[in-house]
């Protein structure tokens, strides 16, 4: 099998190439650094799948040009699909897999240490101290211990979430469609989402994006928070109404904000734009707050969850090479 890999960052070459060894495969990887998208469609020639990640673009045109160079497989090495147009996969028989789970740990203590580093403002103390400037005006946080905490989605990542800030000896107050017996049995009470946003001093969001998700966090939402309250977004950018949070900065209402994802990010993240004049201004205001901590989707970004990526991503292939089912199809709905 000859896969064309898109969006192949160095990591993914050693963590694929090493997956590769383990699984004692005999597959062909090209990797290119370049996104998949109408103009590099073509470089896919050739071969019989793609390894793609989250802002690739997988529309209907691209489908249509991997389906003519001889494409039959689209294996993306994340979770989500809503890159892919599933509908039109299936139409031209091209077979799309994903990586369902890999490390949710990850995720979970990245959302943590968005929290430490915000309350205890170790963005101001790293540069202030390499200054040699040793004051601590200005420094000041709070005990997270005996603060309440409200989660929005107790998944995989949510639950994990709860269980590292109960190690803090935080109260936690959850929000879900469906709750999860082993949160509610870990001391977590599930309460309306207008009462998790309106008694908790930090929420963090770990429910994914959907039409009814989209801007959970509005200008509604924020005026029923406590004040000075931290937002954590390590989930999907769109959940936040961008404007609508940095109004609540300005008005002081919201005290402290740390994001990993952002509703524009395909056009920034992932990419080394030091050098670049960045023309999204709204993104641009976000990083001119000193109580704002953005990274730029790195919460999956350890070495465990790129190992199961890589091992999950390359079993799906095998499988699908074998003619074996594959667990990790994604269905069209
Ligand atoms: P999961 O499917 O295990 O959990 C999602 C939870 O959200 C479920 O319990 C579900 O019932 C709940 N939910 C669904 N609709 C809801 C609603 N309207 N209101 C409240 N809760 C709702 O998913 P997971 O593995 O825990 O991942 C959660 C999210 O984390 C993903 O959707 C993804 O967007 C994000 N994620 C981010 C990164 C990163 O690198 N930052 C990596 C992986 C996943």
């Amino acid at each position: 099998m000859k896969v064309a890999v898109f969006s192949a960052k160095s990591y993914d070459k050693k963590f694929m190439e090493e997956a590769k060894q383990k699984l004692n495969f005999n597959i062909e990887l090209a990797f290119f650094e370049t996104r998949l998208k109408p103009k590099t469609a073509s470089l896919a020639e050739g071969y019989d799948a793609v390894s793609v990640f989250v802002n690739d673009d997988l529309g209907c045109e691209v489908l249509e040009t991997l389906k003519k160079s001889g494409i039959k497989l689209v294996a993306l090495r994340s979770a989500g699909y809503n890159n892919v147009d599933l509908k039109k996969a299936a139409e031209l028989g091209i077979t799309v897999i994903h990586v369902p789970a890999y490390s949710p740990y990850a995720v979970a203590e990245h959302a943590a240490a968005l929290i430490m580093a915000l309350n205890r403002k170790i963005h101001k103390a790293y540069p202030r101290v390499r200054d040699g400037n040793f004051a601590l005006d200005g420094l000041m946080g709070f005990d997270i211990r005996n603060k309440m905490i409200g989660v929005i989605g107790t998944g995989k990542i949510g639950e994990i979430f709860t269980r590292i800030m109960k190690g803090f000896g935080c109260g936690i107050f959850a929000y879900d469609k469906y709750e999860n017996e082993d949160c509610k049995n870990n001391g977590v009470m599930y309460r309306p989402l207008d009462e998790v946003l309106s008694k908790s001093d930090i929420i963090s969001l770990h429910c994914p994006l959907l039409p009814e998700t989209r801007h959970i966090i509005n200008e509604k939402t924020i005026a029923m928070m406590k004040n000075d309250v931290m937002i954590i977004n390590t989930s999907r950018g769109a959940l936040i109404d961008t404007q609508a949070v940095i109004n609540g900065l300005k008005s002081k209402k919201i005290g402290y904000l740390g994001l990993d994802v952002y509703e524009e990010e395909a056009n920034l993240f992932f990419r080394d734009l030091s050098n670049e004049v960045i023309q999204d201004d709204i993104f641009m205001r976000l990083l001119s707050f000193p109580n704002v901590i953005v990274t730029a989707h790195q919460g999956f970004f350890t070495d465990e969850a790129l190992r199961n990526i890589a091992e999950t991503t390359l079993s799906g292939m095998h499988c699908f090479v074998l003619g074996h089912e594959c667990k990790n199809i994604v269905k069209l709905k």
